[in-house]
């Protein structure tokens, strides 16, 4: 057990189940002394939730839909009540029709466009326009993101078109919170096999393709992202804001396919 984030109060949102990166990041956080508030989508995800926060040291576990401004509005009521300042906030959200999260994406229909945008990026600014009223002694806003937004990665079609929205956002609410100590930051995860993931064709092949040309030979796992969002979130990243943070082994940095990779 550390001290990092002792003193520390902040937000998960996101974490469905226990291979969620927003719990890799909760565990990782309350390792080192954070105190944390959590919100889920839908009473089953609430169910699964609770014991997961009670085993971190938190009952606050609050509903919220992000399309729903209402709802966010709410848990940040509830957050000022029970606390008044808010030091930290994870916003591990997406969502996207996974009929179109395969084929082509030029055939994206406007509704879904529309709906992965508005759940994956505006949610992160919505959240941040509350968040950022009780960051009164400055803090740290993390969203997740992927390797899909700045390259064509097969199937991930309007995902990585609403990322590239994310991460641009990451940098105008950086520029916009700076005066205020409030640092935004992303960090962009390799593939790791989640809830999320899964709707995604062909994962399982591409998590293949990962393991064997990444420079580090393997993916990441739930901890290494838990250890990058522990960073990004506490004091050690004081100097830190606007930024996409690749955690993914070094697969960003690869131009063409390892020669030792075996055929997959
Ligand atoms: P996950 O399924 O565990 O988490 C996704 C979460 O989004 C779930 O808790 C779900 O309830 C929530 N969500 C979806 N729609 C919502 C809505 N309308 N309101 C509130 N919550 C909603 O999967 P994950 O992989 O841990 O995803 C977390 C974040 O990490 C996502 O932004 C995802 O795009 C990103 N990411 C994932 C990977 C990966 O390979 N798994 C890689 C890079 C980035």
């Amino acid at each position: 057990q550390g001290t990092l984030m002792q003193g520390k109060k902040g937000l998960i949102m996101g974490v469905a189940n226990d291979h969620s990166i927003a719990w890799a990041i909760a565990r990782a956080v309350a390792a080192q002394g954070g105190e944390l508030a959590f919100t889920y989508q839908g009473e089953a995800l609430g169910k699964r939730l609770r014991p997961l926060a009670e085993s971190v040291g938190s009952q606050l576990v609050l509903p919220c839909d992000v399309s729903d401004e209402a709802a966010i509005d709410a848990v940040f009521e509830r957050l000022e009540k029970e606390w008044g300042e808010l030091d930290f906030v994870v916003h591990a959200i997406g969502w996207a029709d996974k009929k179109y999260l395969r084929g082509r994406y030029v055939d994206t229909p406007r509704e879904a466009f529309l709906t992965a945008i508005d759940i994956s990026c505006f949610s992160f600014t919505a959240v941040a326009q509350r968040a950022s009223r009780l960051m009164k002694k400055g803090g740290s806003l993390l969203t997740l993101s992927y390797l899909g937004a700045e390259r064509v990665m097969p199937h991930y079609n309007v995902m990585g078109v609403a990322k590239a929205a994310l991460e641009a956002s990451v940098r105008y609410m950086a520029a916009d919170l700076g005066a205020d100590g409030i640092r935004v930051n992303a960090v962009s995860a390799g593939p790791i096999k989640t809830l999320a993931a899964s709707g995604i064709g062909d994962f399982r092949y591409i998590l293949k393709w990962n393991q064997h040309n990444s420079p580090l030979e393997r993916n990441v796992s739930l901890d290494d992202v838990g250890g990058a969002g522990l960073y990004m979130l506490s004091d050690l990243s004081a100097g830190v804001t606007g930024e996409v943070h690749h955690v993914d082994c070094g697969y960003h940095i690869v131009g063409m396919k390892n020669p030792s990779a075996p055929d997959i």
